[in-house]
């Protein structure tokens, strides 16, 4: 199960693995990180969610 890293609610799977939401990296890593669809909504911009995400 993929967790939305902002809410850590379940990111919802559609079909061949792409997710219900957006994965975005930290600048200067490789790491991947799952946005869930709401959290995409409520932070439209990259840095916006960026930001939040390094709170939780
Ligand atoms: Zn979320």
């Amino acid at each position: 199960m993929v967790k939305c890293s902002i809410c850590k609610s379940e990111v919802k799977e559609l079909f061949l693995g792409k997710l219900k939401g957006t994965i975005i990296h930290k600048p200067g890593s490789s790491k991947q990180y799952p946005i869930c669809f709401d959290c995409q909504k409520k932070f439209p911009s990259k840095d916006k969610l960026l930001e939040n995400m390094l709170k939780g």
